[in-house]
């Protein structure tokens, strides 16, 4: 696999924590050259898109494999995805992961149960999946309804078959280091980054944003990975300041082209996480929470929106659906 290099585009050498300190003053001016004028940035070649799809196939290529592999040993990997309601796109997104569950060889289960269902009888169907053995994994579709509440329901999912990574022990687990199932956006986003980049030692990241799902795990594996990290949120102030200071920005946010040039640090590998609807003249359309056309003028690699990070949430799905199937028999 051959790896692009963060450090090559522009002016970032390849050990930049090993700099001293006469070149690392010569970056600082450049950077603020560029930041001051922007004109810099309009003679550098456009970002690569990093293509979540294809690295997406790669990942499915890999669970496909590890599927046939279990089966030669006369085990099935079987999914349950259980949606409650009719929230549209949950419909969408359920749908989905079923179809590429079942491309792979993993057996799929689906629960969709009516906007009605009370909060007892829905753990009463976990309940009973987690105690059944030809069942490996159990994805809760969120949101729920709001007469149900979303943390009672993650923690009644058994650990060992959380294949969202939710609960508090695979939260704490993740945290301290250990081989527990990893939330899948996050999971997806760092081999996007691996792939692009190589290896992340001593890089700078920010991630912006720092819900459950994404930001706080997000953080936690690029630490793992032996990023400098710095999380920025809703509170931070001069957000934009502190991700100019990235080699890697993660983008998690929810806000419809929040990050433009004016955020990016010449060369940085920018990972859009966001997914929103906007309206446009003619209809709609699905932005990340990077302004695309801003940020690719200024960043060395970025993911699109949509064909970046939404593809590989599915596939770290099924990644976890098979780590899980083993560790249930370890
Ligand atoms: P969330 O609403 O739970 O969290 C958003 C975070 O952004 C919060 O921590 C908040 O502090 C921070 N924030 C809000 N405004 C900010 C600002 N102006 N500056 C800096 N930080 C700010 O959202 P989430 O669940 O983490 O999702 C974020 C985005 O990612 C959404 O667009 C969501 O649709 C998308 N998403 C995509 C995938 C995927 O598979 N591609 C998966 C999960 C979420």
């Amino acid at each position: 696999m051959s790896h692009w290099s963060l450090r090559g585009r522009w002016y970032i050498p390849a050990t930049p924590q090993r700099l001293d300190p006469s070149f690392k003053s010569l970056v600082g001016l450049l950077f603020i050259q560029t930041t001051v004028t922007h004109s810099m940035s309009n003679s550098l070649p456009l970002a690569r898109d990093i293509d979540g799809k294809a690295i997406a196939a790669r990942v499915l290529e890999e669970v496909r494999t590890d599927v046939a592999g279990l089966a030669s040993q006369g085990v099935l990997p079987a999914l349950a995805v259980l949606l409650v309601g009719d929230d549209p796109a949950s419909h969408v997104y359920v749908r989905n992961k079923l179809q590429r569950a079942e491309e792979v060889g993993i057996r799929s289960l689906e629960y969709r149960l009516p906007e009605s269902t009370g909060q007892a009888e829905l753990l009463q169907l976990i309940a009973e999946l987690n105690t059944d053995p030809a069942v490996n994994g159990i994805l809760v579709q969120l949101p729920l309804p709001a007469h149900i509440e979303e943390q009672a329901v993650i923690q009644a999912i058994d650990p060992i078959k959380d294949v969202d990574g939710f609960h508090r022990e695979n939260v704490g687990g993740l945290v301290q280091g250990a081989e527990v199932l990893t939330p899948c956006t996050p999971s997806g986003c760092m081999r996007l980054l691996q792939e692009t980049c190589g290896d992340l030692s001593g890089l700078h990241a920010v991630v912006i944003g720092r819900s459950n799902i994404v930001g706080k795990p997000m953080a936690t594996l690029l630490l793992q990975a032996h990023c400098s990290v710095s999380v920025v949120h809703s509170r931070s102030v001069d957000a934009a300041a502190l991700c100019r200071l990235a080699d890697i920005v993660v983008a998690a946010v929810g806000r419809p082209q929040l990050i433009d040039a004016s955020w990016l640090k010449p060369g940085a590998v920018v990972i859009d996480v966001g997914i929103n609807r906007i309206e446009t003249e003619t209809g709609s359309r699905l932005v990340g929470d990077v302004d695309y056309a801003s940020a690719r003028t200024i960043a060395a690699a970025i993911t699109p929106v949509p064909g970046g990070v939404g593809p590989m949430t599915i596939a770290y799905l099924l990644k976890n659906t098979v780590i899980a199937t083993r560790l249930q028999r370890a």
